[in-house]
């Protein structure tokens, strides 16, 4: 059973996933709607349980592999991963750490678009466990609302800070942006380097992955040029 996320207006692009097996997707990275699949148990413990049960899984799978647990060095590893897994790098998988925004009125009645680029974010791929990081560039024409510009990365990190694919996370933070400002007019680019691609299977360094959100004006060529113009792409 999947757990509900707020909001659901942009499409789900499902995918027929059952007619695969887990060896033909292979490395193929697949992307099976906007939601974080969540299971509906999901906060039925606290972060500390959690903390307490990951610490002993993740004790198991290092004891799996012959590591030896009493050493110095790596008694301390289970807890530590743990922690950072709960606290840190998967704290956006609990909506009560979701971003707390205030919304402005447009005083200054600027009515062109604003550009916020070179978002830096570090995220995890959810089908290897491994980081991916790059930018993201976030536009948006104001529809009488605005937010503080920090806020636009707060809401950034909160999404990357889950497991993660990218073409989920591009729209997971224009939906958010879409509901709280209240317009259907954002764009967001995300140009971003996987490890999985980089540093294991195919062990390419040099390409990178760029994915995009178009809504309401930035479906228009000249729009889009005006952003890529800005982004300098
Ligand atoms: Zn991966």
């Amino acid at each position: 059973m999947k757990h509900p996320e707020t909001l659901l207006k942009f499409p789900t692009n499902g995918n027929q996933l059952e007619n695969f097996t887990m060896e033909e997707i292979g490395d193929d990275h697949l992307y099976t709607g906007i939601d974080t699949p969540l299971t509906e148990t999901a906060f039925d413990i606290s972060d500390t349980e959690k903390k307490e049960k990951i610490a002993g899984l993740f004790a198991q799978i290092m004891e799996v592999m012959g590591l030896d647990l009493n050493d110095d060095s790596l008694k301390g590893t289970p807890k530590r991963v743990a922690k950072m897994y709960i606290d840190e790098i998967f704290s956006g998988l609990n909506p009560a750490n979701k971003p707390k925004i205030a919304l402005f009125d447009n005083k200054y009645k600027y009515n062109q678009m604003l550009v916020e680029k070179n978002i830096q974010f570090y995220s995890n791929c959810e089908h290897h466990f491994v980081p991916i990081f790059g930018k993201v560039h976030v536009a948006y024409v104001s529809s009488g609302k605005v937010i503080g510009l920090s806020k636009i990365n707060r809401i950034v990190q909160y999404f990357a800070n889950r497991p993660q694919v990218q073409e989920r996370l591009t729209n997971q933070i224009a939906r958010e942006l879409a509901t709280i400002l209240e317009t259907e007019d954002i764009a967001v680019i995300i140009d971003a380097k996987h490890l999985c691609v980089a540093s294991r299977g195919i062990k390419d360094d040099s390409s990178a992955t760029v994915t995009c959100y178009y809504g309401g004006v930035f479906n228009k060529p000249e729009k889009i040029a005006e952003l890529h113009n800005y982004l300098n792409l």
